[in-house]
């Protein structure tokens, strides 16, 4: 839409409403009603131009909004060209509350991946040269950011003269291109280091992250941090301070030169950030380093060779398997996001349910006391209630440092732990729960126990109250025996350590209805998780499909292959942790425990060990203990490892396994990746069958955020597709001697024959 405001009758055509005449520059064709721009003319001489992209969640930069910035641009190109009047200035804002500009259109980004080098190259230098064209004139150009200003927005807004952010919570600004295995490719590793210096500019770019608007104004980022309703008076002020001083042509001079860089601080620059880059990414992901490169190039070079560079490596990026993975782990996330967990979505009155205002968590333990921090990291107050009153007092601080790193993503601050104190209550009498409307019960994993609570909590809280338990191992089925409405009861399974594992598995019993499940899924999204709804047997997903790859390790080892042979190919394949270390970190008693629930129900593949219980019988618990599969200085999450334990694999010399037939005399690293992981994948592919997970995007969801499968491998289910059915089985075949946990399963054969792949959901699979 166009619309004009009291302005004088010789503004330039593409800015007067319907009056038009003769002598006028002619209208560019778009700009009359461009879709997602409205452009207004106010009294003060200020041209603002509004975005609010239709049908969209957020704002984000499509092929038809690029259009409508170009048609802008040649639209302000006719005020030069008449001569006359002049703006004072042009402001650049989001008429969507919250959204300046999250980036690139993902449905485009998942097209240019796939397009030829000439389509991503000219998509990148079309985009990047709108945006400067917009602040070519003899007028300032201003962008007033309030919400969130992501890549391309963040592009956008930095082709500007001036930035003005808003303090509102929600305007955060950073490139998390890096992420999708990308770079900013639409001037932003050309604009940024011009302004902020290459090294916070690298800092940015290969991290990924974002950053609130006090810190944007501390890096020089933007101009100004002012309240949402100053915004257009603070940019009149910017304009009308910086105009006359000579600022914004000294600073248009500076972003289009070259920066002075010395060798020394270049090579400064470059091995310290390629050390930063080799410790966070272990040389998986090629675009950190490609970025550092075209920074370090760009940045001695003027910026329009520079965007040379940037389109270069944009176009060498895109053809990697690295970022077509990342971008689909997004895209999948994105699904998550808006998923309801029930076939029937929002559609349904009783599943778009109230949010939950009074949350509370039965049980302080390591993992209740997790759940009750999540709460508060995600600002929600919630009620903690313990038998155990020392437990439950010992938890608080705990609750609170936590809560408080939560918050801030980084080192818990006191002031912010003391300012989350009052919204947590704790309370030693289940009494206390009366006021509650959602209960995450928590308390140790003996069914006798969980029974006896559940019952209590129902007796205690109100008919619409949600009861959730975080059993790992008891069936839903059989805990909701205990309550009278079966129906408002579901699992709500976090893993631990809750602060950083997304994953919750929403688990759904026979009786659970399909209001409980949304709010259930609801609720775990609200606390910044990633929600799964699995249908209720042993094991659920995860520790179903883990069991196998841990168990395979085991029998490795009792082959004679060690410890840290293992462990390695697993973390050169990507995997944040060996499954041996694992182990460790789970605990062994705990492992144990959950492995004689998931043989007795799929014996057949899934047997328990021998030498398990034998470490735990020796005291060996894992880290927890000190010793398991390793040696530890000290005990718990923290303690620093020595080395393979002697004892242990003494202990497992006394359960010796011959290598199968025909394997070869060393296992390589790609041996022991196969005997790991393909076991996990039946494992999975029976789920599916089975229909406990509904969609196989959600295995790769559930794998990446609960067991740290290598994002730039997709999940496990993509590393599949990208072997393909056949040689999935070929592989199998091959490790037949191994016995009936290597044996092709139905599906997987039917796959080999139809061609069909292992990512995309098979028709009429139902969501439930
Ligand atoms: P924990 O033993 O550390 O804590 C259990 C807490 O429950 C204790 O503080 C205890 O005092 C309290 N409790 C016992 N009886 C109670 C009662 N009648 N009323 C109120 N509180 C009572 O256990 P945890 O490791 O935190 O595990 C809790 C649940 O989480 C279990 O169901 C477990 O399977 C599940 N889980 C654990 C992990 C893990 O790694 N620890 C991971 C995922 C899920």
């Amino acid at each position: 839409m166009l619309s004009g405001k009291n302005g004088p009758d010789t503004l330039p055509v593409f800015l007067s409403g319907a009056s038009e005449t003769a002598e006028r520059p002619p209208m560019p064709a778009r700009v009359r009603d461009p879709a997602s721009l409205t452009v207004e003319r106010h009294p003060d001489g200020l041209i603002v131009l509004t975005l609010s992209v239709p049908d969209r969640a957020a704002n984000v930069l499509t092929d038809g909004v690029l259009a409508d910035l170009e048609s802008v641009a040649a639209g302000l190109a006719t005020i030069t060209a008449a001569g006359g009047w002049l703006p004072r200035g042009l402001v650049i804002q989001s008429g969507r509350p919250g959204s300046f500009c999250a980036g690139t259109d993902p449905e485009r980004l998942e097209t240019l991946l796939a397009a030829p080098a000439t389509e991503i190259a000219h998509w990148c230098d079309a985009a990047r040269a709108t945006f400067a064209r917009l602040s070519s004139f003899p007028w300032p150009s201003v962008a007033v950011i309030d919400g969130t200003c992501l890549g391309a927005g963040l592009e956008l807004a930095l082709a500007c003269d001036l930035r003005i952010a808003t303090d509102a919570p929600q305007t955060i600004l950073g490139f998390p291109e890096v992420k999708l295995g990308w770079l900013p490719a639409h001037g932003g590793t050309v604009w940024l280091p011009r302004l902020i210096g290459p090294g916070p500019a690298l800092e940015m770019l290969v991290s990924g992250g974002h950053m609130p608007a006090a810190a944007a104004l501390a890096h020089g980022l933007v101009d100004a941090c002012v309240p949402p309703a100053a915004t257009l008076e603070s940019a009149r002020r910017l304009i009308d301070l910086h105009t006359s001083t000579g600022f914004i042509a000294a600073r248009r001079r500076r972003q289009a030169a070259a920066v002075a860089l010395d060798d020394d601080e270049r090579s400064f620059l470059e091995s310290l950030t390629s050390t930063v880059i080799a410790g966070r990414t272990g040389g998986h992901y090629p675009a950190p380093p490609a970025i550092l490169r075209t920074v370090l190039d760009g940045t001695s070079l003027p910026a329009p060779e520079a965007a040379r560079l940037e389109t270069a490596t944009a176009v060498e990026l895109a053809n990697t398997s690295v970022s077509r993975e990342l971008l689909r782990v997004f895209r999948i996330g994105e699904r998550n996001r808006y998923d309801s967990g029930v076939a029937n979505g929002s559609s349904d009155p009783a599943v778009a349910a109230e949010p939950s205002r009074a949350p509370a968590v039965v049980g302080a333990g390591i993992m209740g006391a997790g759940i009750a921090a999540a709460h508060l990291g995600a600002g929600l107050p919630v009620l903690l209630v313990d038998i155990d009153a020392a437990v439950l007092a010992a938890s608080v601080p705990a609750i609170l440092e936590e809560a408080a790193e939560t918050r801030l993503g980084q080192r818990p601050d006191p002031a912010v732990a003391l300012a989350l104190a009052p919204r947590l209550r704790t309370a030693a009498d289940l009494a206390m729960l009366a006021g509650a409307d959602l209960v995450v019960e928590s308390v140790a994993e003996r069914p006798d126990l969980k029974r006896l609570v559940l019952g209590d909590i129902e007796r205690v809280v109100g008919p619409e109250c949600l009861i959730a338990t975080n059993t790992s191992t008891n069936p839903i089925a059989r805990l909701a025996e205990a309550l009278d409405d079966p129906s408002r009861f579901c699992g709500m399974h976090f893993f631990n350590p809750v602060r950083r594992m997304m994953l919750v598995e929403v688990v759904r019993g026979p009786a659970t209805a399909d209001a409980t499940v949304a709010r259930a899924v609801a609720h775990a999204k609200r606390l910044g998780k990633c929600p799964i709804v699995v249908r209720d047997s042993p094991g659920f997903l995860v520790n179903r499909v883990l069991m196998p790859y841990l168990h395979e390790a085991v029998e490795m080892v009792r082959e004679g292959i060690s410890c840290v042979e293992i462990d390695r190919a697993a973390r050169a394949f990507g995997m944040p942790l060996g499954p041996l270390e694992l182990y460790d970190m789970i605990g062994l008693d705990t492992a144990f425990y959950a492995g004689v629930v998931l043989g007795a129900a799929y014996g057949d593949r899934i047997e328990t060990a021998p030498v398990v219980p034998a470490l735990v019988k020796s005291g060996r618990l894992g880290r927890k203990s000190g010793a398991g599969f390793y040696r530890y200085a000290g005990t718990g999450p923290q303690a620093r490892m020595l080395g393979p334990d002697t004892e242990a694999a003494a202990i497992a010399a006394r359960y010796r396994l011959d290598a199968p037939a025909g394997a070869p005399e060393r296992t390589s690293a790609e041996r022991i990746i196969d005997r790991l992981l393909l076991p996990m994948l039946l494992e999975a592919l029976r789920t599916l069958d089975e229909g406990i997970v509904r969609d196989p995007r959600d295995v790769d969801l559930a794998m990446i955020h609960a067991l740290g499968f290598p994002p730039f491998r997709g999940g496990l289910l993509a590393w599949a597709e990208s072997l393909g059915a056949a040689e999935v089985l070929r592989r199998l075949e091959g490790l037949a001697p191994l016995g009936s946990r290597m044996r092709p399963i139905d599906s997987l054969l039917d796959r080999v024959r139809s061609g069909a792949g292992f990512t995309t959901p098979r028709s009429g699979s139902r969501l439930a």
